[in-house]
């Protein structure tokens, strides 16, 4: 989305560079995204997963979660969906623990593949490579290597992990997942593709049904909160103090969501707001200022591309405002002559 539609033309850009706020502060500019979000009433809920047409358009939930524990949340902060795409994030970031860094990077890819997230095209247009995991080609192909002799095993192994990043135990929402299982048939294929270029060496349709299953939990606004504050936070998750990840695997996590986070509005979205995020089409999206703190919002409205609106307009808000955007700096040559 533009600067002029997600509406903050007239807030100053504060330095990321610094401290973030007293909490009183950040509880004051939660409240100010908040009402900025609820304005906007544009977008549309998906549909094409026939349960989450039923979401209710007007839910708007906000958290920021601070390193040190903190939690600031307002509206619809513990209405609850299916996590969606943003289990991609986490899934890859244990993997990533589990194989390392090298060879996640052979067999997924970074790059952004410019394309929507269930293109087929970008997988032949790249020799069967599936690019990045933020795409559901390098999604599958992510959710196929996690450790786990059956689809069984590596399921209980990410509903773990992901819960470790929540600091509970997280639900699969049936529904959607049989909805889901009802409608997936591009993610099959994609998964047969995969298989055919040697990029899936199990069995593609286990693998699928693993990914709808990731996909399928439950979590609200507060969750995803946590879960990147985690990130933010070199891995300890700031609830419960467990080390979920090392600190590499965050930086390389967050270095994929910035290139790759919100679809093909990746670009649009680092040069407005300026921070490492991801969004599902449930309507979800989490947002990570690495050393700082988790943002979290849920609004079910999104944009062409599949990211929420009201979440975008309230991120972008209080990147601004709490001085998050990690490439805004103030001059050490100015301030240096200050009295
Ligand atoms: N489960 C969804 C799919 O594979 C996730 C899509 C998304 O949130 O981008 O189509």
């Amino acid at each position: 989305m533009r600067e002029s539609e997600l509406h903050v033309a007239d807030v100053p850009q504060s330095a990321g560079t610094g401290a973030v706020p007293a909490p009183a502060r950040i509880d004051e500019l939660v409240a100010a995204a908040h009402a900025r979000g609820i304005e906007d009433r544009t977008g549309t809920v998906a549909d094409y997963i026939p349960v989450l047409a039923e979401a209710d358009p007007e839910s708007f939930g906000l958290c920021v979660a601070d390193v040190d524990g903190g939690l600031h949340e307002i509206g619809d902060s513990r209405i609850r969906f299916s996590i969606q795409s943003i289990s991609k994030a986490f899934v890859y970031a244990l993997l990533c623990e589990e194989i390392g860094h090298a060879e996640v990077r052979e067999t997924v890819g970074v790059d952004n593949t410019g394309l929507a997230f269930n293109s087929v095209v970008a997988i032949e247009l790249n020799d069967g490579h599936p690019m990045n995991p933020m795409v559901n080609a390098g999604a599958l192909a992510t959710t196929a290597l996690v450790p786990g002799a059956t689809p069984e095993a590596q399921w209980d192994r990410i509903r773990d992990g992901l819960s470790r990043f929540a600091g509970r135990p997280l639900e699969l929402d049936d529904d959607v997942y049989r909805s889901e299982t009802a409608t997936n048939q591009r993610n099959r294929a994609i998964a047969q593709l995969l298989e055919s270029y040697g990029r899936i060496r199990r069995d593609p349709a286990g693998v699928v049904d693993v990914y709808t299953r990731q996909c399928s939990l439950l979590v609200d606004a507060h969750d995803l909160a946590i879960m990147g504050a985690t990130l933010a936070d070199g891995g300890v998750n700031p609830l419960t103090g467990e080390q979920v990840v090392s600190a590499a695997v965050c930086r390389d996590t967050l270095a994929v969501l910035a290139a790759s986070g919100l679809y093909e509005r990746s670009g649009e979205w680092l040069f407005e707001i300026g921070l490492p995020g991801k969004s599902g089409v449930a309507g979800g999206l989490v947002t990570v200022a690495p050393g700082k703190a988790g943002i979290a919002a849920y609004a079910p409205r999104l944009d062409a591309a599949g990211n929420s609106v009201r979440g975008q307009v309230a991120t972008a808000y209080l990147s601004r405002a709490l001085g998050l955007n990690i490439f805004a700096s103030d001059s050490h040559y100015l301030r240096k002559d200050q009295p």
